[in-house]
């Protein structure tokens, strides 16, 4: 029998999750649990970098969100859902990591720099923050990750955490850490509703566990082919927020229906719109059923059971590391 790669992934517990995290990254979490061993994780020491000011949300958010985790198709036979701080051999790595890593890598971080401008509003010209891309390279390699999935944008973050566990394999002359190939998987990009860029904090999203009702109303908002006045005008379909919803969620046959209809002028905006709302909350219905038959105590045996697995992999990480640089284990 051939053992299963590794590999870890995770997002901050920011509450109910939208199309958005849906199609860029949970989708794919779903698919990879059939080729590889993995571990997902609420990276709520992550999300405490950032909210440290006002940490009231944490739990439910954490509750929430692996709620959508579930709906989506994360099954905790298959792969191992955690939250990061049920498992306190990460801080323990990461004050490893911490000391073998030169100042000078994490300030030139590029991706430390773009989370600086993104996260708006919060104070984040911190200790703890500057050190974040260490507290990801100790996530992945706690597991012994063998992989993980990320985007083109991701890489340079991907490539400091094989430099950081490099810097370690070398330091104690022992490859202990495999580096970890990125899984480069092309989602398809889906902007929010105001054709800005998908965001909870814009209110710009459609949430996994939206009511159809719901769904139609923020779909009607959408901003369509400014071309597009009168029934009469011929549309630009690909210059459309709402098509490439369509594109994502229809099928070919029925994207070449809305096309004909826009560039035909033969259906209005509203309508199309109404149309795209039954399509999506289609899509989405046995995730919202899913999702409404689970507890907050449903997901905290999960939680927890997932925390004994992940501690186990883990703390054996963890003493090899230590009997490494000759502590205690
Ligand atoms: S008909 Fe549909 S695809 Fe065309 S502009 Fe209107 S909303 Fe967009």
């Amino acid at each position: 029998m051939t053992t299963k790669k590794r590999i870890l992934s995770g997002m901050r517990p920011t509450g109910k999750l939208h199309l958005g995290h849906l199609v860029g990254a949970l989708s794919n979490w779903v698919k990879l649990q059939d080729t590889y061993q993995c571990y997902y994780m609420v990276a709520d020491w992550h999300a405490f970098m950032s909210e440290y000011e006002d940490p009231k949300g944490m739990r439910d958010n954490t509750i929430e969100m692996v709620k959508d985790f579930l709906a989506a198709g994360l099954d905790p036979e298959r792969c191992t859902i955690f939250v990061q701080s049920h498992v306190p051999e990460h801080l323990e790595l990461n004050a490893v990591y911490s000391d073998i890593t030169p100042l000078g890598w994490v300030e030139r971080c590029p991706t430390y720099k773009e989370q600086l401008r993104e996260i708006t509003g919060r104070d984040l010209t911190t200790y703890g923050f500057l050190g974040y891309p260490v507290l990801q390279a100790a996530d992945i390699a706690l597991y012994k990750a063998n992989a993980v999935p990320v985007g083109v944008d991701q890489l340079p973050h991907l490539e400091l955490t094989r430099e950081i566990i490099r810097r370690f394999n070398t330091l104690y002359k022992k490859d202990l850490f495999p580096e970890p190939e990125p899984i480069l998987t092309k989602t398809p990009k889906l902007l929010g509703l105001d054709n800005r860029k998908m965001s909870k904090s814009y209110g710009n999203s459609i949430s996994l566990g939206d009511e159809p009702a719901e769904i139609e109303k923020k779909v009607g908002q959408m901003i369509t082919d400014p071309a597009r006045i009168r029934l009469k005008d011929k549309g630009h379909p690909d210059v459309c927020n709402v098509f490439s919803y369509y594109a994502v969620f229809a099928g070919p046959e029925a994207l070449a229906n809305v096309r004909d209809w826009c560039e035909g002028a033969t259906t209005g905006c509203t309508e199309c719109k109404k149309n795209l709302a039954k399509v999506v909350a289609r899509y989405l219905e046995p995730m919202r059923s899913r999702r409404n038959s689970l507890t907050g105590s449903h997901v905290e045996d999960i939680l927890k059971a997932g925390a004994k697995k992940a501690r186990a992999a883990a703390g054996e990480t963890m003493d090899e590391v230590k009997k490494l640089i000759n502590f205690f284990a």
